[in-house]
């Protein structure tokens, strides 16, 4: 029998790894059939990001207010910022049948686990520490004191790739999409089986 509510994807990983990118990639991409949960943050917003578009941008009396009435799926406070993925938009878009994509750290990945435990889980993977350093100093959009803060994140979160459903290298941002597009639709012929 095939579910006909959507499937919920998860794609994780350590900041700098490229996770933004190549979800971009990914919807930019027109053959792309899944539609993405834009979260909430309290971080403040960079240059050409867009509320609404990029995120929800958030007072933390706001993001504190929506946790307490149960709003979010998951949340994480990420390096001095809350970030989450909110419930409605999720739970609504899956009951109508369509597959739900979120990116989100580690943390906010567990969560989601422990509440939805047939959601599907990719980690996306640098091809090695030394570019991930490289990528988060070549960013420019953090100071040194955070850049430090988030490499011993990525650090700890590497470890626990060995969570995931799949384990994706983002050596390519074009591969890296297509290895993500290809493991959906074969979730989605596995479900179709069962
Ligand atoms: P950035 O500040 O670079 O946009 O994001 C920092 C980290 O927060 C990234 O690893 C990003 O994937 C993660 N993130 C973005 N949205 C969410 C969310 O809704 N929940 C959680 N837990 N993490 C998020």
């Amino acid at each position: 029998m095939t579910s006909d509510k959507g499937l919920l994807i998860v794609l994780s990983g350590p900041s700098g790894v490229g996770k933004g990118t190549v979800r971009k990639e990914i919807f930019d991409d027109p053959a792309t059939t899944f539609e993405y949960s834009i979260s909430m943050t309290t971080r403040d917003r960079r240059e050409g990001e867009v509320d609404g578009v990029d995120y929800f941008f958030k007072s933390k009396e706001e993001f504190e207010r929506l946790i307490e009435e149960d709003k979010f799926i998951e949340h994480a406070n990420y390096v001095g910022n809350y970030y989450g993925t909110p419930v409605d938009y999720v739970v609504e878009t899956m009951e109508k049948g369509y597959d739900v994509f979120l990116e989100i750290e580690v943390e906010g990945a567990k969560q989601v686990r422990e509440k939805f435990p047939e959601a599907l889980f990719i980690f996306l993977a640098p091809p090695n520490l030394t570019q991930l350093e490289e990528r988060l100093v070549g960013r420019g959009t953090d100071s040194p004191e955070v850049i430090k803060k988030r490499i011993s994140e990525a650090k700890r979160e590497l470890k626990l790739m060995n969570l995931y459903d799949y384990v994706v290298i983002n050596d390519d941002v074009r591969a890296a999409k297509n290895r993500v597009q290809c493991i959906v639709e074969a979730s989605h012929m596995k479900r179709a089986r069962v």
